[in-house]
């Protein structure tokens, strides 16, 4: 692969340059993530995480998502029924694990002091 910053020529899979330190672009050599689940929101939920679900799936706005719902529900299209369509949906997707609230501590190192 070359390098787009001077052009010269590095290994695949490099992350940085070897002669100007230019980041590679990780995305292109690497598979892509993990495929994703349509699953509702456990943090970005307003009612059932629904849209919040939606949006994270198709990596848009939760709000977008949200307000297209308000249309639907205002003004209704008969194939497509919000209200219906919200229920099955909290009904049928399953929840996304909580993400941890931090990261979690080190495992505790048997120091000396802590086996006496
Ligand atoms: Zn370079």
């Amino acid at each position: 692969m070359t390098c787009p910053h001077c052009q010269r020529d590095i290994a695949d899979y490099s992350n940085f340059c070897y002669f100007c330190g230019a980041r590679q672009h990780a995305s292109t050599a690497q598979p892509p993530r993990a495929s994703k689940r349509l699953m509702r929101s456990s943090v970005d939920c307003k009612i059932g995480g629904v849209c919040g679900g939606i949006a994270e799936y198709l990596e848009v706005d939760s709000t977008i998502v949200r307000l297209i719902w308000v249309l639907l529900v205002l003004m209704p299209v008969p194939l497509v029924p919000a209200f219906v369509g919200y229920f099955v949906a909290w009904l049928i997707l399953p929840k996304a694990p909580l993400p941890t609230p931090y990261a979690a501590p080190p495992a505790p190192a048997s120091t000396p002091a802590q086996t006496a």
